[in-house]
């Protein structure tokens, strides 16, 4: 296998691909008014059409809002297809399974001082029994964690008994 083309590489697409989304938002949103005409590179003698700053700003804003609201979607996803917390802790590159499932619910607290009225499941549908499981996250017995399970689910008694091998409780 060769080297990937520096313009394919995963970061410069997204870059790409996202730049071109902030371009289509401003011009929906402001028209031809959204860009300005800036130099190339410092000194050059032509130029290029770029987004002004504030209406690239708000497009680039909405562009994190539903990126992140497409990770959620895709924690969730992989948990209902068997990943387990601390698999998707290493794919997060957060320390731990407790961090992996901090960035899925976000934030314990939001600041107004009212994170206990927050509810902080998360919810997939299993993909073993087909139960419709809400998932309080990583943070002991299997069975306090994760409700909805079919009677007998084979994932979900796995987990059970690797949880009992890990705290030596046979
Ligand atoms: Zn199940």
């Amino acid at each position: 296998m060769g080297e990937v083309p520096q313009h394919e590489q995963p970061a410069i697409l997204a870059a790409a691909g996202v730049d071109r989304v902030v371009a289509e938002l401003v011009d929906r949103a402001d028209g031809p008014g959204g860009f300005a005409d800036v130099p190339a590179y410092p000194g050059a003698s032509y130029t290029r059409r770029v987004p002004r700053p504030v209406p690239a700003l708000r497009a680039a804003l909405l562009v994190r809002t539903v990126a992140a609201s497409r990770v959620r979607d895709a924690i969730r996803n992989a948990r209902a297809a068997g990943e387990s917390w601390a698999e998707l802790a290493e794919l997060l590159g957060v320390a731990d399974a407790e961090a992996a499932y901090e960035v899925a619910v976000g934030p314990a607290d939001d600041g107004a001082g009212w994170a206990w009225s927050r509810h902080r499941d998360t919810y997939w549908r299993c993909s073993t029994c087909g139960g419709l499981v809400t998932d309080a996250g990583p943070y002991g017995h299997p069975s306090d964690n994760e409700s909805g399970h079919a009677d007998g689910c084979a994932r979900h008694r796995a987990d059970i008994a690797a949880y009992l091998v890990r705290w030596n409780e046979p």
